[in-house]
């Protein structure tokens, strides 16, 4: 049950018309929802399946594969962004703004935290690779304070 809304307060919920519009997408109600989804809950990391399962109560006829599909567009209009998680599944994050992450390894919450990447010379040991690099994205592992706290 979702908690009711304070009429007054019209920036509780984000004008994801306004986004998809100003994207250059096409207003769909999959793509609103998702996007209203992620946008209410920014700081919040989602796989597929878990944003499959929260839009499932409110749109039951929402399959899997059209969640994939519009998390596909949103990721490509940049309106979200995809964490790719090395073999495993891809998060998305209603964040868009350049930022890193901390990873529980015990609950896998994760934590966004804001650094500048040029302090650590990236450029330099990529070029030194001769690795191309196209995205910094900084992964700290270790205990979230409630579970530092056990
Ligand atoms: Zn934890
Ligand atoms: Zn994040």
């Amino acid at each position: 049950m979702a908690p009711s809304r304070n009429l007054d307060n019209t920036a509780e919920k984000p004008d994801v018309s306004g986004l998809l519009k100003d994207a250059g997408l096409r207003i769909t109600p999959q793509r609103s929802a998702i996007l209203e989804l992620m946008q209410s809950l920014a700081g919040e990391h989602f796989s597929a399946q878990q944003v499959y399962e929260s839009i499932h109560t409110t749109h039951p006829s929402m399959s899997v594969a059209t969640v994939y599909k519009t998390l596909r567009s949103l990721t490509e209009a940049g309106l979200i962004r995809e964490i790719r998680n090395g073999d495993g599944a891809s998060l998305f994050d209603g964040n868009t703004e350049p930022h890193h992450h901390m990873v529980c390894r015990k609950c896998g919450k994760r934590i966004d935290f804001y650094v500048p990447a040029n302090v650590l010379n990236l450029d330099d040991a990529a070029s030194h690779a001769r690795f191309r690099l196209e995205e910094v994205h900084i992964e700290l592992t270790g205990l979230c304070s409630d579970c530092a706290a056990q």
